[in-house]
């Protein structure tokens, strides 16, 4: 259900202009440099370009650098070297790292009901570069360590790579991209004083921040966004509390491009092809194990959980979610999943889990040569009985034999199947995350 599109909204001051009362949030203690923040930004800025798929389309570029531009236009924005990336994630997330480059995941622009709701979200993240969150978490957490670390940072690893020593990364939970509550209500402050600076209505950003809450709150998991964003309570009322200190004037829902960018990026094909590796330039393997720390997948009929260096490249009736090396061109130039996990719903003849199981497995056998089954036993997933059924058979790793252990599930829709894939050299390794896998997995109707 989708909520009523506003194309304008007046806002109508009834204590008149007490503009005056306005008080800005300001950064808090720090030991980074102004300049430390923008070389961090940098250096994790380019880590994240080549590890994440980074969408080329001109039209979705131009679009979300305007509008980011616009909002950093605000005196509340700081003076920072701001830069504004799409990139290709189906999770509602965005995130911005220490002295500006932003990045938008395209299932934002999906959960997003007009253009004051993204600029809201941009706003929020514009605001915790402004008052620097992500280096004033770290230099509250490293105030011994970090002086040194620092001074030091300018000739070797430079910072990020200093900063690692410390344990501080880019992964889920770094003080550098979650923030605490505090940081949060200083971002909404912040962000709702940029949104009405550049013509939109902040109560947006609130009402999207709530929306997402509730939406995770009926699915079960919560969103990396809301993770790394914590609620710091009632937002709506927050920000309702600033509209009447600021100065009078008519704001904006829509520049009236909003709808057409968001159909552009719903329309994005997956970037399947240039993401494949030809199977004689496969990586070794352990080089490319998964992350411990895993990130939501949420589809029609069911949500897990997958490691967070791993990526969402298909999606529709399967989805398939592998690092990015673990993908590689075959023979007869079909794409192989080597180190990976595919999930959906398959068809249930029988409505029986073994025999439809058995049905699964047989057209797996006859669409990979040379493919065996090693064990079948019987688990618990989500409350309900499953299958896994370990199978064993070529890896595109040169060398490798491939363990495919595939959990099945009876469910309304069919055979839900979830099938890891790894080879069998990294197969003891990984298990713990694989069972953690079958754990988060959750199925709605
Ligand atoms: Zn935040």
């Amino acid at each position: 259900m989708k909520g009523t599109i506003r194309s304008a909204i007046v806002w109508v001051i009834v204590a008149g202009s007490l503009f005056a009362q306005v008080k800005p949030p300001k950064p808090g203690f720090n030991l980074f440099s102004a300049e430390q923040d923008v070389q961090l930004g940098k250096e994790a800025a380019s880590e994240i370009t080549r590890k994440m798929p980074v969408v080329q389309n001109a039209e979705t570029s131009r679009y979300l650098s305007d509008l980011g531009k616009r909002l950093a236009a605000s005196k509340y924005a700081g003076n920072w070297p701001y830069s504004f990336q799409l990139v290709y994630d189906k999770s509602v997330n965005a995130f911005a790292l220490p002295g500006g480059p932003t990045f938008v995941h395209t299932g934002l622009f999906a959960m997003a009901e007009n253009e004051a709701q993204l600029a809201g979200v941009l706003a929020h993240e514009i605001s915790h570069v402004a008052l620097r969150h992500g280096t004033n978490q770290a230099t509250k957490a490293n105030l011994i360590r970090l002086p040194a670390m620092l001074a030091g940072a300018v000739a070797g690893d430079g910072i990020l790579g200093s900063l690692a020593q410390l344990g501080i990364g880019l992964g889920a939970n770094s003080v550098l991209l979650k923030f605490s509550r505090g940081a949060e209500s200083e971002a909404d402050y912040n962000g709702a004083l940029i949104m009405a600076d550049a013509g939109y209505n902040p109560i947006e950003m609130a009402r999207f921040f709530e929306k997402l809450e509730a939406q995770s709150g009926k699915s079960g998991g919560l969103p990396q966004f809301l993770s790394d964003h914590p609620n710091p309570g009632n937002r709506v009322k927050a920000v309702q509390s600033i509209l009447p200190k600021l100065p009078r004037r008519e704001y904006k829902t829509d520049s009236g491009q909003f709808p057409r960018i968001k159909s552009v990026i719903a329309g994005l094909p997956a970037p399947k092809a240039s993401a494949v590796t030809p199977s004689g330039q496969a990586q070794n393997p352990s080089s490319i194990r998964p992350a411990r720390q895993l990130k939501e997948h949420r589809a029609s009929g069911y949500s897990f959980s997958y490691p967070e260096n791993w990526e969402v490249f298909s999606e529709g009736q399967a989805v398939t979610i592998a690092a990015r090396a673990g993908l590689m061109r075959g023979q007869g130039d079909a794409v192989q999943v080597g180190y990976g996990v595919m999930a959906g719903f398959h068809p249930a003849q029988n409505k029986q889990l073994d025999r439809d199981t058995d049905a699964l497995i047989d057209r797996f056998r006859q669409e990979n040569s040379g493919m065996s089954q090693a064990s079948q036993r019987r688990i618990r997933v989500d409350g309900y009985d499953a299958l896994v059924t370990t199978l064993h058979s070529r890896s595109p790793f040169p060398g490798e034999t491939e363990v495919d252990a595939v959990v099945t599930v009876i469910r309304p829709q069919g055979l839900f199947a979830l099938v890891f894939i790894a080879p069998q050299s990294e197969f003891n390794q990984i298990q713990p995350v694989f069972e953690d896998m079958i754990r988060s997995v959750r199925f709605s109707s």
